[in-house]
């Protein structure tokens, strides 16, 4: 069999290794992927981030439609869903995007390798397809694996009524009692689109709290939102059990009573992918949770092979992956490549939106760092009035000496798309006086930015 050489092998086409793949063939390498999924852009593209945002869409568009538009005056008559073209709708955003991506690769010249990848040797992969086995071989190895789903043990997932966010992306009918495990991210995002096609939604946390990492005192005014969408918490419960009884899901929980439901959704965290990927027969070494270890050139400990995205330590995040991938290649390239952890954005896109950037309070008094904190609440925002979206605020941490930006957490209005902002100005290691004299056009949800930059030395104009 004749051996196909690269100058560097991607496994992976998640946004780490596909933005991998491609800056790699920007700065003129010879690169190749290898993925085992017919279709490119990984968990984020077609059973995560991208699915999920498209039917949060559409789930609100039906809620404002049936609840919030007559509030503009606007009369729909009765409103109805037609969930079979949702989730239609859902799927060709997911395609378009994934066959995007394919058209990248074609325009780039990436050599595409639809396969199990494995690492047989240090430079060499082999890859197992339908079609027979391919040999190759390239001096750089970059893995971006990504993540799956983590089990617990007791739950018995069933592909079906007890399963994971997969099929919660597809249920071909709105739950009855939809039970979710976890509130994090996954469960509120997808526990709040079932919630708004009708089903009646439990979450058990094992936390005292939900959105754990987050600020707390923004998390604690999420829960209570979301309350009032109808999601209902049982918290202190950490789930022991989940079966089939009959047609019905029984949740077993310490700390709750057994609760029953149609379906049940497991959303506590996933684990990096690295089984069968062959690092055995190389030697790669791996951190005590079973992430691959890294330096800060994200180079394993062996020669030629490297580690981005979900399979590293770091927040599981796609952007967090794409910046590894970067740097990651820049720094096989160019000799340098570096990523700002400090500056990487959190969002969760329920209604409203919660995002993050930099330390929240907790940590900061933890890490015991002085700092001066201002806030200002949407319903103080002439921009957020006329859209008739007024819940939550915007949170500014800085440093009581230096005035450095510490840390911009937001509840509210497209708080995914502000917190850009303050990710640029962390970047940047902008003062928090830098944000308060910047101009921000009027009226616009961003002023609330502004005015919790002055709110941290009592400066706040419009409260
Ligand atoms: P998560 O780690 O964010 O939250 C899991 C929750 O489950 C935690 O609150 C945890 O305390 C709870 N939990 C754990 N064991 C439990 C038990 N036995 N009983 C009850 N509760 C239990 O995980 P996730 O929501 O599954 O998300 C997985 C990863 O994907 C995360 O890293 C997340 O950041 C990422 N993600 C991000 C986004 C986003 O950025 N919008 C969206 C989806 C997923």
């Amino acid at each position: 069999m004749a051996v196909i050489h690269h100058d560097v092998i991607i496994i992976g086409a998640g946004p780490g290794g596909y933005v991998a793949a491609i800056r790699g063939a920007q700065l003129g390498l010879n690169t190749a992927c290898v993925e085992k999924d017919p279709a490119l852009g990984g968990t984020c593209l077609r059973i995560g981030c991208i699915p999920s945002k498209a039917l949060l869409e559409s789930s609100e568009l039906y809620l404002e439609a049936k609840e919030k538009l007559s509030e503009h005056g606007i009369k729909c008559g009765s409103v109805e869903f037609d969930l079979a073209a949702m989730l239609k709708r859902k799927d060709k955003v997911v395609a378009t995007l994934t066959k995007g991506v394919e058209g990248l690769f074609k325009k780039n010249k990436i050599t595409r390798y639809v396969g199990h990848g494995q690492i047989t040797a240090p430079g060499q992969v082999v890859v197992e397809s339908k079609d027979g086995t391919t040999e190759l071989t390239a001096k750089h190895i970059i893995i971006a694996t990504g993540s799956k789903v983590a089990n617990l043990s007791g739950v018995a997932l069933n592909g079906d009524a007890i399963a994971t966010s997969t099929e919660a992306l597809s249920y071909p009918n709105v739950p009855s009692h939809l039970v979710v495990i976890g509130a994090g991210a996954i469960g509120l995002e997808l526990g709040s689109v079932w919630r708004r096609l009708g089903a009646q939604v439990t979450v058990l946390e094992y936390l005292p709290r939900i959105l754990p990492g987050m600020d707390a005192e923004l998390a604690a005014e999420a829960q209570k939102l979301f309350e009032k969408q109808g999601l209902q918490f049982r918290l202190r419960a950490r789930v022991t059990a989940a079966k089939l009884d009959g047609k019905e899901c029984v949740v077993q929980s310490e700390g709750a009573e057994p609760i029953r439901g149609d379906r049940v959704l497991l959303a506590v965290g996933r684990v990096p992918n690295t089984e069968g990927l062959g690092l055995e027969n190389v030697g790669a070494k791996l951190d005590q949770r079973g992430r691959i270890d890294v330096d800060e050139h994200f180079r394993t400990s062996v020669p030629g092979l490297y580690a981005i995205g979900d399979v590293i330590p770091g927040p599981m995040l796609a952007h967090k992956a794409e910046e590894e991938g970067i740097a990651c290649v820049e720094h096989i390239v160019k000799g340098w490549g570096h990523v700002d952890y400090n500056s990487i954005p959190a969002i969760v896109y329920t209604e409203p939106e919660i995002a993050s950037v930099g330390k929240t309070e907790e940590q900061l008094k933890e890490e015991k760092i002085n700092y001066r904190k201002g806030v200002f609440p949407f319903l103080a925002n002439g921009r957020a009035r006329a859209l008739n979206k007024t819940e939550g605020r915007v949170k500014i941490l800085a440093d009581a000496k230096t005035d450095r930006l510490l840390g911009v957490h937001i509840i509210g209005p497209r708080a995914g798309d502000l917190i850009a902002e303050a990710a640029v100005a962390m970047a940047y290691g902008a003062s928090r006086e830098d944000i308060a004299r910047a101009s921000h056009a009027h009226p616009t949800l961003a002023e609330c930015i502004k005015e919790a930059a002055l709110a941290v030395d009592a400066r706040v104009i419009h409260i």
